[in-house]
């Protein structure tokens, strides 16, 4: 197994400083499953490549190590692909030879091992049973120009068709420690093998390989659950520290946004006006188990409480200061036990399927969706309706074609910095209709705010019922 990684940055010999291994040198290093040969089939000023090959021991492979537990079938064990694709072990292979280059330290060259050069990685061999669409995918949201090469599975053998790995180039101008993280998680990620242990540590090294890319790309949730072998508990851990991650900054711009938007629509003291809506619609439905999700600090879960016809009633938000600010203007530590016991708050996503969000009458995403990546609404559709499936789900969102009547927004911007959409009522009704209809739901809409006999009401809310 065969990885290159090319420089045009000059002088591209730099490469070997970045990398902790010197051009004229060939060099060698055992690792638990074989050996790994570090050597620059070119080197000069204008371009310099580094190769890593990997020899596995398949025999090896199959002695029994600490920790790992063992079912494949022996001919399995012996007679594999291990040896040929880039998966795993190519990943422990970088990490373990060029370890300092992952972590983005360079002694020799400080500046260089921070900034973004001119990269292209080269792999013969990189398995995606899901063809070579699911490659693209992975990589090119990072920023590289990916470039596949089929091969089929014998080429004695045409009938056989298609190999299952590619040949794989990436171009791009990247940090060298961002090329190789994204090697490191990405590879496996497509090899998909089930026979390499998973520990704790392995979201450790997740989240520290993935710090400032993952909980951007568009397909973190696959990364993730694949990364970590689909073992639910930790891919939950995963993402639930991802979005803090995320949030860290996000958080921050969430409030400020939330103050902009808190300006724009007082005037029309929407926010009472959407709460009040919000509750009506939920007495109507007999709900005793209230379910809010991204309850934010906590607005509507206050009013909740004043009623005791809503029994149980659980906030859920991404955000830890979000919940953390919730608990405190709740009062939840000096609540009197009876009240206390009706009210839960915890952190959860609402694009990632969790158990905890079933068994309510009635879930709320008051102002909640347009937070949303359009690309996940997918997501959250099949997690609300397909999983959590309440028995009626209230919805509120912005009618953007209120906005050009906010005399303090520019015109084309949205009313929160941290929104990822607004919609027309048309645009609101064609998503919720369509949600509807594979759902099994019926779905009603109303405007909350003042009506504009054009523009129509600042707030458009749906309530969806089975
Ligand atoms: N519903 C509250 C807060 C609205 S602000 C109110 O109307 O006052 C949007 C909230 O959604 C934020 O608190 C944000 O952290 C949360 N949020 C955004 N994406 C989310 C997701 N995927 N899952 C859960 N909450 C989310």
């Amino acid at each position: 197994m065969l990885l290159t990684i090319t420089t045009t940055h000059r002088p591209a010999t730099d490469l070997g400083y970045l990398l902790h291994k010197n051009p004229g040198r060939f060099q060698s290093f055992t690792l638990p499953f074989g050996r790994a040969d570090v050597f620059y089939p070119e080197a000069t000023a204008d371009r310099c490549t580094a190769a890593l090959l990997l020899d596995i021991d398949p025999v090896g492979l199959t002695r029994p190590k600490a920790g790992a537990s063992s079912n494949a079938g022996w001919l399995q064990q012996y007679v594999n692909d291990r040896p040929y694709v880039a998966s795993s072990y190519l990943s422990v292979g970088i990490a373990s030879v060029f370890n300092s280059a992952l972590a983005g330290n360079s002694r020799e060259r400080p500046e260089l091992a921070q900034q973004a050069i001119p990269l292209e990685a080269q792999l013969p061999t990189v398995p995606s049973r899901e063809g070579p669409g699911l490659i693209r995918q992975l990589f090119e949201p990072l920023g590289y120009a990916v470039e596949i090469q089929e091969h089929a599975l014998d080429a004695r053998f045409p009938e056989w068709g298609a190999s299952p790995g590619f040949g794989v180039d990436l171009k791009g101008t990247v940090r060298l420690r961002d090329l190789l993280a994204h090697l490191y998680i990405l590879l496996p990620v497509l090899d998909d093998a089930k026979h390499y242990w998973i520990g704790d540590d392995e979201v450790d090294k997740l989240l520290r390989f993935a710090a400032g890319w993952l909980s951007e790309h568009p397909h973190q949730e696959l990364i993730s659950a694949r990364y970590l072998k689909r073992q639910r508990s930790l891919v939950r851990q995963a993402l639930a520290q991802l979005s803090d991650d995320n949030q860290a900054d996000p958080d921050a711009v969430t409030e400020r946004g939330q103050h902009d938007e808190e300006r724009l629509e007082n005037p029309l003291r929407l926010g009472e006006q959407r709460i009040q809506a919000v509750l009506t619609a939920l007495r109507e439905t007999g709900a005793t188990r209230v379910l809010d999700l991204g309850c934010g600090e906590g607005n509507l879960l206050r009013e909740l409480l004043r009623e005791p016809a809503f029994r149980s009633i659980t906030g859920v938000d991404v955000s830890h200061r979000a919940l953390e600010t919730a608990h405190a203007r709740l009062r939840m530590d000096n609540l009197p036990d009876a009240q206390r016991e009706r009210i839960t708050l915890f952190q959860g996503s609402l694009t990632y399927q969790d158990r905890r969000l079933s068994g309510y009458d009635a879930a709320v995403g008051m102002e909640v969706i347009e937070h949303i990546d359009p690309s996940r609404l997918d997501a959250m559709e099949a997690v609300l309706f397909g999983v959590a499936q309440p028995g009626s789900v209230i919805i509120t969102t912005p009618n953007s074609e209120y906005n050009a009547l906010f005399e303090n927004l520019p015109p084309g911007e949205f009313r929160h910095r941290d929104h990822r959409f607004e919609w027309t009522r048309r645009q609101f009704q064609d998503w919720a209709g369509g949600v509807a209809g594979r759902r099994r739901y019926d779905v009603r809409f109303q405007g909350i705010g003042p009506e504009h006999p054009a523009h129509g009401a600042p707030t458009q809310m749906g309530v969806f019922t089975r």
